[in-house]
């Protein structure tokens, strides 16, 4: 492990990095031992060799295919079986067809689609998928991980210690999640042991979540922790780096910060918690002044 990767993973900032352009792309594209889509087939290299009957994979497969090895390859501690289960991760041309369907659904189809969800291996440990919660108009929608044990057994994102963190940071910018905060996170049902969220899993929950945010349309997205981060810009940048700047998903401003479980045994990072805090309120202020 280089020294870049061990400070990361002491960081759990460690690299574990999907574009989600290749994410996107994965969904439309086969693995170079399955059948690819039509649409993707055309643009065939030369030099490489394509099996008779067989259609080629695109340069996005191939690029699609390059990174989740790097990714399953990647060392991070506890990430064992999440490295494992992208390891394994086929992606069928069936999930480009789910992806279109869950884009078309409204919020209670798409809350039903969830809960009855057994699109990846996460769906037979739970107890049951945490939607998200919160105003169906916010102000700010807060993006996260994973739901942890708690959350399963409550069916809702952010409870517990992290979630009382959560509260408190949005309270000192004045903000509430009772009346002006949607949460919701990246996966919809719990990892076993809290692990790391899979490639594939993440591929696969990743629709609900896109579709969400157009739902919800918020006025600015609060992405915490990596793999919301790594999900909504794109970036294989760590969290450090990314930091202090308004960044962007389809139109809507995104700050990004540390999660709150992080913060919660990182203590000192609570004062670049609070620089982020307050970019979101600024924001936030901004584009409310903006529309008075
Ligand atoms: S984590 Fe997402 S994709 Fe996997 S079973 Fe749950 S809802 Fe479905």
């Amino acid at each position: 492990m280089s020294l870049r990767t061990d400070k990361l993973a002491a960081l759990d900032l460690g690299p574990f990095w999907v574009r989600r352009a290749v994410l996107a792309s994965m969904a439309v594209a086969a693995e170079p031992e399955i059948t690819a889509p039509e649409t993707t087939a055309a643009a065939t290299p030369a030099e490489t060799p394509v099996p008779a009957g067989q259609h080629a994979p695109s340069p996005v497969a191939r690029t699609a295919q390059k990174l989740l090895e790097q990714v399953t390859r990647s060392a991070h501690p506890g990430a064992q079986q999440a490295r494992d289960a992208g390891r394994s991760a086929t992606i069928e041309p069936e999930q480009d067809e789910r992806s279109q369907r869950i884009a078309k659904l409204d919020w209670d189809a798409l809350q039903d689609d969830v809960r009855q969800c057994t699109a990846c291996g996460l769906c037979s440990q739970r107890q049951q998928t945490v939607f998200g919660t919160g105003v169906r108009q916010p102000d700010v929608l807060v993006v996260g991980e994973a739901p942890g044990a708690e959350e399963d057994r409550q069916g809702e994102p952010f409870v517990g210690a992290a979630g009382q963190l959560l509260d408190s940071m949005l309270r000192a910018v004045s903000l509430s999640r009772k009346d002006q905060v949607f949460i919701a996170n990246v996966l919809k049902c719990h990892p076993p042991a809290n692990r790391n969220p899979a490639v594939d899993e993440v591929l696969r929950c990743s629709p609900y979540l896109d579709r969400q945010l157009a739902l919800l349309q918020p006025k600015v997205i609060f992405a915490v922790g990596r793999f919301a981060i790594q999900h909504l810009l794109k970036s294989d940048a760590p969290v450090s780096a990314l930091r202090g700047k308004v960044h962007e998903w389809q139109g809507i401003p995104v700050i990004v910060s540390y999660h709150p479980a992080y913060l919660l045994r990182n203590l000192p990072d609570k004062s670049k918690s609070w620089s982020d805090l307050l970019l979101l309120r600024d924001t936030l202020q901004n584009i409310l002044r903006e529309k008075s």
